[in-house]
């Protein structure tokens, strides 16, 4: 088993993962870059470009090869600008010259870009470009990428896992430990903001908003089989999507702690875990206010995890085979089966989750009237 495991930057990292049976690769990026990425990394490491480039020296020492992310999905046109796209390429050089071995990108044209200038560094399409179905898979192929990291929504569907496969030679990358919503709404602008915020060009300094996270942390609260909907793939039932033919499994989780990352990554190399799934799930804690991404010395407004849910994991033995005859994507309003599973495998302590649950709309409540932004009554009329 190939395993792509996300790195905080830890260096006591490196050991554990390189004793590992499946063979590992990590992936990461520094906090800002001019390309930037589409997920958030860790609160507390700020790493520099010195320090990446000895990182990924000391997991090429362990065996371990190193993915670079260049996956925001845009760069607000700067990649056309002349000034800017000579920085792009000083980026990519550096990039080259710390002998990351392949690169994460969700825009098409850094693909043809990195295949014509950069040959040495394989291509890999980021699941933010969100590669569903045969004829983005055969496209993406086309512009030169090695390797796909599929859309999550079709982690269980396993008859396009299969087209997919028969339609491409290229790696196909399933990621497996996402607890995102299934066919979140707020998907899309999470990953933009994201990427804008990680931008060192950006405007406003990496400031955002945390609101696609604190509304899908509420969504899951006040819906529990939500949390079974969301396309994870436990590590028992990793051999179904390799029997359609995923070549590798993707770890999500950058800004987990180390203790995480290496429990999450033994139990997928193990193809086991015992306990709760909600332990090796990537369950991002909502940042109450504004948030500076990624600068040194900025802090972040959060609040404390949302309550942890128990997820019986050994209760979940045989809960795959169901999703080989439905077809999620036009039945689930008239479908019980994620609620009745939810019902009998999760446990939580309603008192702890309707409290954070209030937390959470108080908090959209001052987004949605902009009490948040001080904007007085006043000028909401004259606006008007
Ligand atoms: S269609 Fe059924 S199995 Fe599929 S996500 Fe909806 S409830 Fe779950």
């Amino acid at each position: 088993m190939q395993l792509l495991v996300p790195t905080n930057w830890d260096p006591s990292l490196i050991a554990p993962l390189s004793r590992l049976e499946a063979s590992v690769e990590l992936y990461s990026v520094l906090p800002t870059s001019m390309i930037g990425s589409g997920g958030s990394g860790p609160d507390n490491v700020y790493t520099m470009g010195e320090q990446a480039e000895e990182y990924i020296k000391r997991a090429h020492s362990a065996g371990l090869q190193f993915d670079y992310l260049l996956n925001a999905p845009s760069m607000s046109n700067m990649e056309w600008n002349e000034k800017t796209h000579r920085e792009l390429l000083e980026h990519l050089e550096w990039i080259n010259s710390i002998e990351a071995d392949s690169v994460t990108v969700t825009i098409p044209y850094l693909i043809e870009l990195v295949k014509r200038q950069f040959p040495h560094l394989k291509t890999r399409v980021s699941t933010i470009a969100h590669v569903d179905s045969v004829a983005r898979a055969k496209l993406f192929e086309s512009l030169g990428a090695d390797s796909i990291t599929l859309d999550i929504h079709i982690n269980r569907d396993f008859k396009l896992l299969k087209a997919i496969r028969n339609a491409v030679n290229c790696e196909l990358v399933l990621l497996a430990n996402n607890l995102c919503l299934y066919k979140c709404p707020y998907e899309y602008y999470h990953h933009d903001s994201l990427g804008h915020a990680s931008q060192s060009y950006n405007p406003l300094n990496g400031c955002y908003m945390d609101y696609p996270v604190i509304h899908c942390t509420l969504d899951r609260l006040c819906d529990i089989s939500q949390n079974i909907k969301s396309r994870w793939v436990r590590p028992e039932d990793i051999y179904a999507c390799e029997e359609m033919g995923i070549d590798v499994i993707k770890i999500s989780g950058r800004s987990m702690p180390t203790e995480q990352i290496v429990n999450t990554a033994t139990a997928y190399s193990l193809r086991h875990y015992q306990g709760n799934l909600y332990d090796i799930l990537n369950a991002l804690t909502p940042k109450i206010g504004l948030v500076n991404s990624g600068l040194p010395g900025t802090q972040n407004h959060t609040i404390a995890p949302p309550p942890k849910l128990y997820i019986d994991n050994q209760a979940l033995e045989g809960f795959m085979d169901f999703f080989r005859k439905q077809n999620c994507l036009s039945q689930c309003h008239q479908c019980n089966y994620c609620q009745k599973i939810a019902n009998e495998v999760i446990q939580f302590d309603r008192n702890e989750v309707d409290e954070y649950v209030a937390l959470l709309k108080e908090f959209l409540d001052n987004l949605s009237s902009s009490r948040i932004f001080k904007v007085k009554a006043g000028v909401r009329n004259y606006l008007h």
